[in-house]
């Protein structure tokens, strides 16, 4: 089966002209009836020369793969993109260094006349919580100005870009008065591993809105490629389902335990005997009784 058929909707839009669009996977063919997830057992299994095993086995090494971060078995799986996006959004994709990427080169070809431009209900405050975040809805009057000028500062610059084209001047020079909004187009490929890293970045509620709208294209795709390994990633990454506690975290927990006798803490559920087993050394850990 070709795995590309795995994906319903290939293509999605993301703000006003951008999308993110799945080009290629690897593996490109799959055994019928399963997902790219095989590959990841696949390769986790080489030690002992078998493939894949039954579906509650396949997903039980792959939940514990994650939970132990054994992740270059998720290294096998590479994903090819198309996306468009404007620039400042791509200035923050590009600092992922895992991917490879080649995008449209403005000193070959004349940029398309698409900006990124929010409308006024779209615009944000400055967070004054998060020196790096945004926070609330700007005025609807003041922010319905904001917009039409950010409108018309993208016209006027597009206008002189063109205009310089016309009379000559190289491109490679003329781009320069295209200001950040500009929508800009790459292929991008990553393998599994670094794209669950930068998902759970940039879909977090700390990254910027508007990269966050493709971290979730990105994570729309992926998930119907491997939906074990997004189940588990769900489920085990500090950044989604799972949280992660610092040694200062744990010894509260601890003294607060301690100070009060030790308090009983169900088990998991799980019928995993190793995830059980997991959950109770680390309950232990932290002062409870099971
Ligand atoms: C909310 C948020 C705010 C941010 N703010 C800023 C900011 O203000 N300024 C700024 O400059 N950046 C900022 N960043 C970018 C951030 O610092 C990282 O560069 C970016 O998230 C990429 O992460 P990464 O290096 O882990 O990923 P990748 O580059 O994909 O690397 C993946 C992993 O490979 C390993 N790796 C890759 N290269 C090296 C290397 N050279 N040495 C050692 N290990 C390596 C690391 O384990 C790394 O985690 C921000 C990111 C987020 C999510």
């Amino acid at each position: 089966m070709d795995a590309l058929d795995l994906v319903q909707n290939k293509k999605i839009h993301c703000l006003d002209h951008g999308f993110v669009e799945l080009i290629d996977v690897m593996p490109r063919i799959v055994p019928d009836g399963q997902t790219c997830d095989y590959a990841i057992c696949q390769m986790a299994r080489t030690s002992y020369g078998q493939g894949t095993k039954s579906v509650n086995e396949d997903k039980g090494l792959i939940n514990y793969l994650l939970r132990a971060a054994h992740t270059s078995p998720f290294e096998s799986v590479e994903i090819k993109f198309h996306m468009k996006l404007p620039i400042f959004v791509a200035r923050q994709m590009i600092r992922h260094r895992s991917s490879s990427l080649n995008e449209i080169s403005a000193r070959y070809s004349i940029m398309k006349d698409e900006f990124y431009l929010p409308e006024p209900e779209e615009l944000r405050l400055q967070s004054a919580t998060n020196k790096q975040g945004s926070d609330g809805a700007v005025n609807l009057e003041e922010a319905k100005t904001f917009s039409k000028i950010i409108k018309q500062i993208s016209r006027d610059s597009y206008a002189w870009y063109e205009n310089m084209i016309n009379a000559g001047v190289s491109r490679e020079q003329a781009r320069m008065v295209l200001p950040v909004n500009l929508y800009t187009e790459w292929y991008w490929k990553q393998d599994l591993h670094n794209l669950m890293h930068l998902m759970a970045l940039r879909c977090d509620s700390h990254a910027q809105y508007e990269i966050q709208v493709y971290g979730n294209a990105i994570l729309e795709i992926v998930k119907q490629l491997c939906p074990w390994t997004i189940e588990a990633w769900e489920k085990y990454h500090p950044l989604r389902g799972a949280i992660k506690l610092t040694s200062l975290e744990k010894d509260a927990i601890k003294k607060c335990n301690n100070e009060n006798g030790p308090r009983k803490i169900s088990p998991i559920d799980s019928t995993n005997r190793r995830e059980q087993n997991e959950w109770i050394s680390k309950a232990q850990e932290l002062g409870y009784e099971i």
